[in-house]
């Protein structure tokens, strides 16, 4: 474990710099908190003062006798230099800087912080902060934030970028929701970061399960290697904010227009294994649901309630969340029966009927069965009204859901709320016996859907660096020739092509090619040839070229011709890539032609990807349906798709000079996949 791990949440004795006799004051706040609950030795710092709140005070951190692991220091910005140079020669290892005034305050305060920084750095004290809310740890009783109180122990660990959400989080620790191990928030981050926390978490034997709130990934590959470590073992829950544009800024490729920075570190997280969600919430909800229940191993989902409206619901929305009801088996069905009155449903959902009075064992019963089936990978009873209201109802859940357990059962099991206030006793108890509840159809779906694993596959070895392709224009784009002969050597079929320069060269070239030909004009800037006017398809003889040829000669100016076969048809496909800063080479594949942009519907994926990671991100694509054919067309061979997007993932992570790469379109031929448009842009000097 990390040395600095244990200085900053198990401390043996902790000085806080800046205490305060006066309530109200931040260094009195942080000072009562640590006395509070905290067994180790609390020494208050303060330049005059002799006592604050019964322990004696001393001038400074080097005064303090025996030695100090973690300083708490909440003093102005522009005392912290000293402060932490004081720290430095009393051997201080860790310290949490709360005091704000630094860079979130201007110029002057970033070069506070920089100073501040680079002591630490020199002294060896690993710093949390400054600007931020602290830190806790439930089981050591440590709270050495300004946050009010501990909150419940459970084994959430909660590290988030806003100090004032992670605040927030306890509170609903105190309604029996969530129990927490570690808190933490860093603040502006001068030193350790989301990385150094996720790493350290993830060998913490307190924490079950890590929740983040992220404003800002410094190192993105850094996470994302991280995190591929811990998530197979260890639930990663993301709430990712932020929707970062700067990636889009510069794009010309259709690759890069959808490579936006928030699609990116969505795409690369979820690759890693982690789940992702998309509010504070649901972070909460489904951090406690897998600290205190398995993860679903599938998508099945079983529905046990007393009303058949919600059981429809819920089979809806769990279908939108791309989990199945699906029908019990036969067997299923008459073991359930022998509980349920004649006219209840067994199908699943499990419709218990209004016979309120028999309710305990009906609800015991069918959980019980359900828990011992290999049919179903969660299940949900619904307790509304009545049965919420009924006690021995959450006695027989709460006795089945350990039973099953105890039998060896790992079917995750989650409540669907809709009780009144007087029921409320009930949902408690649930919650206490580690059974989530969760208000409402649309919460609890979310929670489950929310709680399944991603899988994390092995990355292939990349292969040797590429050499840098010449002759680029000053944006960095390599001409057309230039970008087929590339996609190429990428693995990616191109269609018969030749370069020309009069339409004597174009018919001869299509003669060679084959009828029907496609002509294209090639000028240096011309980079989306459609809306100039510069592609000519479906020519068929030798005067339609001469007469194509003519045409584009007088609207584009003289220049060469890319004479092409004409491909298909087929569907119409694109596979890209682009470098995106922080994270590395990403590869991108979806439906291509016209629409790509308005339908934004493609996959990505940090490269080097295998075959079996390109499958998935077909897949996830929502038109994945348009690949199996129909209307006529031809299916697409999803597994040699998926190949051919593995081999250009692996050419482009030996590409680290590729900036854009989109192969837009690639078609889907009867006959195969064929590439006959694609642009590269390269990295330039500036
Ligand atoms: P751009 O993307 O620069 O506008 P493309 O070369 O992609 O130009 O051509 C536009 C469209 O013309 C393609 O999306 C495709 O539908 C069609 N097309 C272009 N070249 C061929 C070809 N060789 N075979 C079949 N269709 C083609
Ligand atoms: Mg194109």
């Amino acid at each position: 474990m990390d040395d600095w791990g244990a200085a900053l949440f198990e401390p043996q004795s902790v000085a806080v710099v800046g205490a305060s006799a006066s309530p109200g004051k931040v260094g009195h706040v942080v000072l009562r908190n640590l006395l509070a609950t905290y067994p180790g030795d609390v020494h208050p710092i303060h330049p005059t003062e002799r006592e604050i709140l019964g322990r004696p005070c001393r001038p400074s951190v080097s005064e303090v006798p025996g030695s100090v692991d973690l300083a708490v220091i909440i003093v102005p910005a522009t005392a912290t230099p000293a402060v932490l140079e004081d720290c430095g020669s009393a051997g201080v290892r860790a310290a949490i800087v709360i005091s704000g005034g630094f860079a979130e305050a201007g110029p002057d305060g970033r070069a506070l912080q920089e100073r501040v920084a680079a002591i630490g750095r020199a002294a060896g004290i690993r710093l949390v902060g400054p600007n931020c809310f602290g830190v806790i740890n439930v089981h050591a009783g440590l709270n050495a934030s300004i946050g009010i109180g501990l909150p419940e122990v459970g084994g959430v660990s909660l590290f988030s970028q806003s100090g004032a959400y992670g605040m927030a989080a306890f509170s609903r620790s105190k309604d029996g929701e969530i129990g927490f191990a570690k808190v933490i928030a860093p603040g502006n981050t001068v030193d350790l970061n989301e990385v150094d926390v996720l790493r350290y978490l993830g060998e913490d034997r307190h924490t079950r399960v890590i929740a983040m709130l992220l404003e800002s990934i410094r190192d993105g590959a850094a996470f994302v290697e991280t995190a591929r470590q811990v998530t197979p073992y260890k639930p990663v829950i993301v709430l990712k904010t932020g929707r970062g544009e700067s990636g889009r800024r510069a794009a010309a490729s259709h690759t890069a227009a959808l490579a936006g920075d928030a699609a990116v570190a969505a795409a690369a997280l979820r690759q890693a294994g982690v789940r992702l969600v998309t509010d504070g919430l649901t972070l909460l909800d489904v951090a406690a649901a897998l600290d205190r229940q398995p993860a679903p191993r599938g998508g099945r989902v079983a529905v046990v309630t007393n009303s058949g409206g919600t059981g429809v619901e819920l089979a809806d929305l769990l279908e939108g969340e791309g989990m199945t009801v699906p029908r019990l088996s036969a067997g299923l069905q008459a073991r359930l029966r022998e509980h349920l009155p004649a006219h209840a449903s067994t199908e699943n959902p499990v419709d218990l009927t209004v016979d309120w009075e028999r309710f305990p064992a009906m609800y015991g019963e069918t959980v019980r069965a359900l828990l011992d089936s290999d049919e179903i990978d969660a299940l949900i009873p619904v307790l509304l009204q009545r049965s919420a209201l009924i006690p021995e109802v959450t006695d027989r859940v709460i006795a089945e859901v350990a039973a099953g357990r105890e039998r060896g059962s790992t079917i995750p099991v989650h409540i669907c709320w809709v009780g009144p206030q007087e029921a409320e006793a009930n949902r408690r108890r649930l919650l206490e016996a580690g059974i989530p509840c969760s208000p409402w159809t649309a919460r609890a779906v979310r929670t489950l859907a929310g709680s399944r694993p991603r899988p994390v596959r092995p990355v292939p070895t990349v292969g040797e660096p590429l050499t840098l392709p010449g002759d680029a224009n000053e944006d960095g784009w390599l001409p057309p020739d230039e970008t087929l002969r590339l996609v190429a050597e990428a693995g990616v079929p191109v269609v018969p092509w030749r370069i020309v320069d009069s339409q004597v060269g174009a018919v001869q070239a299509a003669r060679d090619l084959g009828f029907p030909i496609v002509l294209k004009a090639v000028r240096p800037d011309l980079v989306h040839k459609t809306e100039a006017g510069a592609v000519r398809v479906g020519l068929t003889d030798a005067a339609a070229i001469r007469a194509a040829a003519r045409d584009l000669v007088r609207s584009l100016g003289p220049g060469a011709l890319l004479v092409q076969h004409q491909a298909g048809p087929g569907v119409e496909l694109v596979v890209g890539a682009v470098f995106a800063p922080g994270f590395g080479p990403m590869v991108m594949a979806g439906l291509g032609g016209i629409w790509i942009e308005a339908l934004g519907d493609v996959a990505m994926r940090l490269a080097p990807i295998g075959s079996d990671e390109a499958a998935a991100m077909l897949d996830e694509l929502r038109g994945s349906a348009v690949l199996d054919g129909g209307r006529g067309g031809p299916a697409v061979d999803r597994r040699s798709l998926a190949c051919l997007i593995a081999d250009v993932s692996a050419w482009v992570a030996r590409a680290p000079w590729l900036r854009e790469l989109d192969i837009n379109p690639l078609i889907a031929t009867g006959g195969g996949l064929v590439a006959v448009d694609a642009r590269i842009r390269i990295a330039t000097p500036d």
